[in-house]
């Protein structure tokens, strides 16, 4: 069972109203949701962004994926009306930082980042997101509008007993680097990427 440890408040850098830091009690990693108040008025339930760890690509800018300006979309828009933020401590889609720097070395010789991962005899996707979900039941949300162009990520989250209301898709993020990255992510996921 997970259940909330701790709240903080940390004032973000453009966020006008400081979101809620929140940990949990039940977790393998150290998975934190980012509360925003809800500014917005009405019984929508909250949208929600389920977001894997980059290290590249949300800390350091990496124009190798679309991760920082997924994270940047959702935190903008959390900031203007309200929302749960679930950053997952994920990274390279489950397989680590060093295997994922070792999947870009390869894909620098053509393989794709699916095809790369193979070959590093690593799982494509190692991700689960029950974590999400169950973060998601601690703070006592289960009817969600979920912000991703992921289809496994809606699947899985009402597979573990969330309700999803609408699915909003991310934008489209896309650079003379990551070309090969969204259109792979299209092929072999089905992520919904109009390209
Ligand atoms: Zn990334």
């Amino acid at each position: 069972m997970v259940t909330i440890k701790n709240r903080v408040v940390v004032p973000l850098e453009g966020a006008e109203t400081p979101p809620e830091f929140i940990t949990f009690n039940g977790l393998v990693e150290e998975h934190v949701a980012i509360v925003f108040p809800q500014l917005k008025p009405g019984n929508m339930p909250p949208l929600v962004r389920v977001h894997s760890e980059c290290l590249t690509g949300d800390t350091f800018g990496s124009l190798l994926c679309d991760c920082g300006p997924q994270l940047h979309e959702a935190l903008s828009c959390f900031s203007r009306e309200g929302g749960v933020l679930l950053y997952l401590r994920q990274e390279g889609r489950g397989i680590g930082l060093y295997a994922k720097l070792s999947a870009y070395a390869l894909q620098k010789k053509g393989l794709d980042t699916f095809e790369a991962n193979r070959h590093l005899n690593l799982p494509e996707d190692a991700r689960s997101f029950e974590p999400a979900a169950q973060m998601l039941k601690a703070l006592d949300v289960n009817n969600i509008r979920l912000l991703t162009n992921n289809p496994d990520k809606a699947s899985q989250l009402e597979e573990y007993g969330i309700g999803i209301e609408s699915i909003i898709p991310t934008g489209v993020y896309l650079n003379p680097s990551n070309r090969r990255y969204l259109e792979a992510k299209v092929r072999h996921k089905k992520h919904t990427i109009p390209l």
